[in-house]
């Protein structure tokens, strides 16, 4: 597939650095940007249980990834490409089975 995305991890000159995090694709309405939502589980000591919750982080998408809704993907931290994206989809895990 043609990729001439230069904040492509691949095909362009973005270089990854810091975290990497696995997570599912909740969104992919934005041109070339994915909604990753990522669980976690909170331990509350008063309580004796834990709570689940998730984190939303908002990934560029390049052409040759093109992660969809419902894909399990891994995203790399990245220099700051937008004001709220940081990150980029480096692999598509999984791709949602239909
Ligand atoms: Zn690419």
């Amino acid at each position: 597939m043609e990729c001439n995305d230069p904040k492509c991890p691949v095909h362009g000159h973005l270089k990854t650095r810091g975290v990497d995090i696995e997570g599912v694709v909740v969104s992919d309405k934005a041109q070339r940007t994915v909604v990753v939502e990522r669980p976690y589980n909170v331990y509350l000591q008063k309580y004796e249980r834990s709570l689940r919750k998730h984190s939303r982080i908002r990934a560029h998408n390049p052409p040759c990834m093109s992660a969809k809704v419902g894909d399990r993907v891994l995203i790399s931290e990245s220099r700051r490409l937008s004001k709220t994206k940081s990150f980029v989809v480096t692999k598509v895990l999984e791709r949602e089975s239909k």
